[in-house]
């Protein structure tokens, strides 16, 4: 065992057996209810080791049409002619349907999308189950959840979703909408598009009515025909901050309803009264989590100046344990990084970093051959206008910088074009109230990171974004009251 392999470490291997999944090589469109060709098709790729999985099809303009129309037909048939009650009791069944075949979902998002078996069995499809079930409890009782309000559902909806947690942002997505009684189209990201697929399998077994939910894959350019069709009534989209901004032109001027869930930069800030140890975890826990592809990852730290030494030691201490490997490993932290495109993405930024003068710290290591990947980084000495600071970089790498007082922290945390999440590591109960009150961010956690629920509306303020997911707030954003 070679200890600066990253690949070996101090763990025997513990791989997840595949056995068990079963995937097609190639994969139509899901609509209406049925399985429908497309002109081309395109390769979805296993990030940790370069081998295509399966092959996937490609929506142009005249798929794209096809789905909006099952959809609509769905809307105005029976869809619409069911109770709240028999509409909950889908989406119970998908709830019941995915816990059962959790192991088969969370192996196959594992292999699509880079990220370690540990996360995508215990949070991203434990999560999305969890949504089904919470929404399905509201389906019956939306007068209720907004009393003296006459609840509607809007028609029929436009999904388009990211890369980082594919089940689980189809689930945050299709569970409110169906619960309001809505249909959808959903169209995944171009380099994960399999556990929506698996997914639409799960809802024929459902026997979800047909058009309710149709899924289709392809790239940007679908995306875009999808949202800018004249007969959806609402767009949901998750993504770039770029992305979202041309959704907003695109739906200028019509009257589509539409959210969207878009990039962050969140502040996770340590005060010298916290419990050190944990907050350790917690920094861990927010840069890390996912290769850091998340859109509320904790990016900047600000660590009081009083223990910013020791902080970064025992960060540094910690960062060395961390197995970066085989995302079907149960030891591995640190998965693949989504794409080639993603880690150049990356690397341009972390070389964009060192130019401008910050600091780099890697653990030692040799990170596996094949496949894409990039160590846990540290950046110290970094300014505020250095572009890993102001940028999202969407993958392992930490911007470090220090402060003195609490009306330091919250102005240089609130110094970015996002809003979309913060942390905040204190022992006093007031200083939590008055960071997380002076924070411009949608969510912030107090001695914790990165705690999800589908009780609690998820959104963001400036570039992350229009609109919450989740909650009754999120349920809201699917009905006309
Ligand atoms: P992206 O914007 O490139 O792509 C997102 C989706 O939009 C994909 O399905 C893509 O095919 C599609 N798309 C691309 N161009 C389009 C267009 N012109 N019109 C319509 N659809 C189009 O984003 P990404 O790289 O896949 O995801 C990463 C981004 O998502 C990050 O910025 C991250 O912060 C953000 N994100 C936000 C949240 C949130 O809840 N705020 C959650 C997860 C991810």
């Amino acid at each position: 065992m070679n200890p600066h392999d990253f690949t070996s470490g101090d763990y025997a291997p513990a791989p997840e057996s595949s056995d068990h999944i079963s995937l097609k090589k190639s994969y139509d469109l899901f609509i209406g209810g049925k399985w429908v060709k497309a002109a081309s098709k395109f390769d979805t790729i296993n990030p940790a080791t370069g081998k295509v999985i399966a092959e996937v099809s490609s929506a142009g303009k005249k798929e794209v049409n096809q789905a909006v129309k099952a959809a609509r037909k769905a809307y105005d048939g029976e869809w619409s002619s069911i109770s709240g009650a028999e509409r909950g009791k889908y989406l119970f069944r998908i709830a019941r349907l995915l816990q059962e075949r959790a192991r088969e979902f969370a192996v196959i998002e594992s292999m699509d999308g880079g990220k370690p078996i540990r996360e995508s069995r215990d949070i991203d499809v434990p999560l999305a189950a969890a949504h089904f079930f919470y929404h399905a409890g509201w389906a019956d009782k939306l007068e209720y959840a907004f009393p003296g309000k006459k609840p509607k559902p809007l028609g029929v909806v436009g999904q388009v979703i990211p890369w980082n947690f594919p089940l689980l942002m189809a689930a945050w997505k299709i569970a409110p909408a169906l619960a309001c009684g809505n249909t959808v189209v959903l169209k995944p990201a171009e380099t994960t598009p399999l556990t929506a697929l698996k997914l639409a399998e799960l809802l024929e077994d459902a026997e979800l009515p047909a058009g309710v939910v149709n899924i289709i894959t392809g790239d940007g350019e679908t995306g875009q025909a999808l949202v800018e069709h004249s007969d959806i009534d609402k767009v949901a989209f998750t993504g770039s901050t770029a992305v979202g901004k041309s959704i907003r032109r695109t739906v200028a001027g019509t009257d589509k309803r539409y959210t969207l869930e878009l990039g962050g930069k969140a502040a996770n800030i340590i005060f010298e009264d916290a419990p050190i140890n944990e907050a350790v975890e917690g920094i861990i826990n927010g840069i890390f989590f996912n290769q850091g592809h998340v859109c509320c990852a904790g990016s900047r730290l600000f660590v009081q100046e009083s223990i910013a030494d020791k902080v970064i030691r025992k960060l540094k201490k910690r960062i060395g344990t961390l197995k970066v490997g085989d995302p079907l490993d149960k030891n591995t932290d640190i998965g693949a990084i989504n794409s080639a495109e993603q880690l150049a993405r990356i690397k341009a930024l972390v070389n964009a970093g060192e130019k401008e003068g910050a600091c780099i710290w890697q653990p030692e290591g040799r990170l596996p051959r094949k496949g894409n990947w990039f160590k846990p980084t540290l950046f110290t000495d970094c300014a505020q206008s250095h572009r890993i600071v102001q940028e999202e970089i969407f993958g392992p790498v930490l911007a470090i910088q220090t402060f003195r007082t609490p009306q330091e922290a919250i102005e240089k945390a609130n110094n970015t074009p996002y809003g979309l999440s913060g942390g905040v590591w204190t022992d006093k109960g007031s200083k939590i109230f008055k960071m997380t009150t002076s924070l411009n961010a949608g969510v912030v956690w107090a001695n914790t990171y990165n705690k999800f629920d589908p009780t609690s509306p998820f959104g963001g303020y400036k570039e992350s974004g229009i609109g919450r997911e989740g909650g009754l707030h999120g349920l809201s954003a699917y009905l006309n009251l």
